[in-house]
């Protein structure tokens, strides 16, 4: 880098941890509309917010993230109806993972396309929680952020994120079926191998499968557990791209130590 790439530049100052909060903490306010209207099939541009119980418009000072909330008391400015601790809660996670990226990966490329791959992951777990879907407008445009990011320098490369969209689809296969005979349950929608391949895409093949295995033991795990203390067939209450998600935003963090960690075991 001799100082012509401006996005670079841009990123490259001592305030970029704290830049990065309030760039997360702003993208987070965006990734509630989308979780809010995209199973809806409405725009996320516009119109502007509005209170779903009296339909007031929010205006922008009713509006700024997590501030807000607090300054209203987690209520409605005109009617005075609760607001949903989800808004914040959405808010501030991804704040604190932005603020977490810009520290692990510091002023970089990379760390600007796993905030992308992060707010995607959390928005897509919070919609398959709700609604058990996992919308393809989030879904295909990050297999190809993902890949495209893979050709700048430095891990995963093209060829592992490459592999790794493509193994999503052989990993859904095996999750597919290793939930089907745990469960009794087919707990896999299409939706789900296209996550895999965005994970794949942004992660590449080795932290893809890491991600895969982490989320089907959890979901095994969560599952057996809902099932020990409340009872029930066995029916699957949390989706498993919610598990994906999770595992996907866990992995981003520590998966290069992990599979160095694993690597390692392989060559003794
Ligand atoms: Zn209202």
């Amino acid at each position: 880098m001799n100082g012509s790439f401006s996005l670079q530049e841009a990123i490259d100052s001592p305030l970029w941890p704290a830049v990065a909060l309030a760039l997360g903490l702003i993208v987070g306010s965006f990734a509630n509309v989308c979780i809010h209207r995209l199973p809806l099939r409405q725009s996320v541009v516009k119109p502007r917010s509005r209170c779903p119980h009296c339909g007031a418009a929010i205006s922008a000072w009713d509006n700024v993230p997590l501030l807000s909330y607090v300054v209203l008391g987690g209520r409605c400015r005109h009617c005075r109806a609760g607001i949903s601790i989800r808004y914040p809660l959405v808010e501030a996670t991804n704040g604190a993972l932005y603020l977490g990226l810009a520290v692990q990966y510091g002023a970089s490329v990379r760390a600007l396309a796993l905030m992308a791959f992060v707010t995607a992951l959390l928005i897509l777990s919070l919609i398959d929680l709700e609604h058990r879907i996992l919308p393809n407008v989030i879904t295909l445009p990050g297999i190809a952020v993902g890949l495209a990011a893979s050709l700048r320098p430095g891990p995963p490369g093209p060829l592992s994120a490459a592999i790794g969209a493509a193994g999503g689809y052989l990993a859904f296969w095996a999750v597919a079926e290793a939930y089907r005979r745990t469960r009794g349950v087919e707990g896999l929608g299409q939706g789900d191998w296209k996550m895999t391949a965005m994970i794949g895409a942004f992660l590449g093949w080795d932290q893809m499968l890491l991600t895969v295995f982490i989320a089907s033991v959890a979901g095994t795990l969560v599952g057996l557990a809902l099932i020990a203390f409340w009872g029930g067939s066995g029916k699957s209450k949390i989706p498993l791209g919610t598990f994906l998600g999770l595992a996907g935003i866990a992995v981003t963090f520590v998966g290069e130590p992990v599979t160095a960690w694993y690597r390692g075991l392989l060559h003794g």
